[in-house]
C-alpha cells in the first residue's frame, strides 16, 4: 500500500485522510499493520521535522515485508515501513496557466470486483499501460474509462468537468480512488456556492464540457483544455477551473 501526502508551510495537509485511507487499503488486503493510526502519524512528523523541510511530498510505502516464493501473503509476517520525504514537482508551471492536453485510453480501468480502484495499492500496471498510451500520444495523461465504458480517473489523478456552471465529476462506484484532493475541491465547491454533482460521465460529457480539470496530491488542481484532439471549451482554462485551483492553493495553506 502506500500513500502520497504534501507537506504545505510546514505542516502535512490532510494527514488524517490519508492514513485513514492507507489503512483501509490494509485492512482490505488483510495486511495488519504493525502501528496505529496515532503512531504512524507521530512517525510521520517526527519525519518531516527532521528533513527540515517546509514545502514538500511524502511517500509513505506499508509491504507485507520479505517472504517466501509464492502468492500467499501468509508467507510475510513482518510488514515493512517505508518514509520517503522528498521536493515534488510533476508538471511545469505554464501547464497551470495555460493547461495541457490528455487523451481517452484504451485501457480500461481495473474493475471493482477484479483490482479494486478504491484500494491505493502499489499495483499499478493498469495504470502504467495507460500512461504508456498517453506517452505515445505526447500528452501528459490519460483519461480511463471503467468496463461500463464510463469515465473513471486518470492514471494518478482524478477527473472533473463543468458544464453550464455546474461541476461533474464520477462518483465513487464508477471505479476510481476516492482522491483526498477529489475530496477536498468537493468540499471547497460546497463551501464557495460552486454547484457540483457527481454523476456518471461518458466520454461525451467530456467532449462537450466547457471546462476540465484533474485533482491529485502531486498535481493539485490542473485544468484540461484538449482531450483527444478536441479543444475543449474555448482552450483556455475556464473561470470556473481558475477560481477552484486558486481557493485550492489558498487552502492547502490554511489561507481560506
Ligand atoms: N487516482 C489515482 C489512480 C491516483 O493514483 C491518485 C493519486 N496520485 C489519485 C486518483 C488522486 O488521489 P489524491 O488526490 O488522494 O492524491
Amino acid at each position: 500500500m502506500f500513500e502520497g501526502i504534501r507537506i504545505y508551510a510546514g505542516k502535512i495537509f490532510k494527514n488524517h485522510e490519508h492514513l485513514k485511507r492507507l489503512y483501509d487499503s490494509a485492512r482490505a488486503i488483510r495486511l495488519a499493520i504493525p502501528f496505529s493510526i496515532d503512531q504512524m502519524s507521530q512517525t510521520l512528523a517526527a519525519c518531516v521535522e527532521r528533513s527540515g523541510m517546509s514545502d514538500g511530498y511524502i511517500r509513505l510505502v506499508v509491504t507485507r515485508g520479505a517472504g517466501d516464493l509464492g502468492i500467499d501473503p501468509r508467507k510475510s509476517v513482518k510488514p515493512s515501513v517505508i518514509i520517503i520525504i522528498d521536493k515534488i514537482n510533476i508538471y511545469p508551471p505554464a501547464t497551470y496557466d495555460e493547461g495541457m492536453a490528455v487523451i481517452t485510453s484504451s485501457v480500461i480501468r481495473n474493475h471493482p470486483n477484479s483490482c479494486p480502484p478504491r484500494i491505493k495499492s502499489l499495483n499499478y500496471l493498469n495504470n502504467v499501460l495507460a500512461k504508456i498510451e498517453a506517452n505515445d500520444a505526447g500528452v501528459a495523461e490519460a483519461i480511463m474509462l471503467n468496463h461500463n465504458g464510463n469515465v473513471a480517473e486518470c492514471t494518478a489523478d482524478n477527473v472533473f468537468i463543468v458544464r453550464d456552471g455546474q461541476v461533474q465529476t464520477p462518483g465513487t462506484a464508477e471505479g476510481i480512488l476516492e482522491g483526498v484532493t477529489r475530496q477536498t475541491v468537493i468540499e471547497l465547491c460546497q463551501t464557495h456556492g460552486i454547484p457540483l454533482i457527481e454523476k456518471t460521465l461518458q466520454r461525451h460529457d467530456l467532449y462537450i464540457a466547457d471546462e476540465c480539470f484533474l485533482t491529485g496530491t502531486g498535481a493539485e488542481v490542473v485544468p484540461v483544455v484538449k482531450i483527444d484532439g478536441r479543444v475543449i471549451g474555448d482552450g483556455k482554462p475556464g473561470p470556473i477551473t481558475r477560481k477552484i485551483a486558486q481557493t485550492y492553493m489558498k487552502f492547502v495553506r490554511g489561507q481560506v
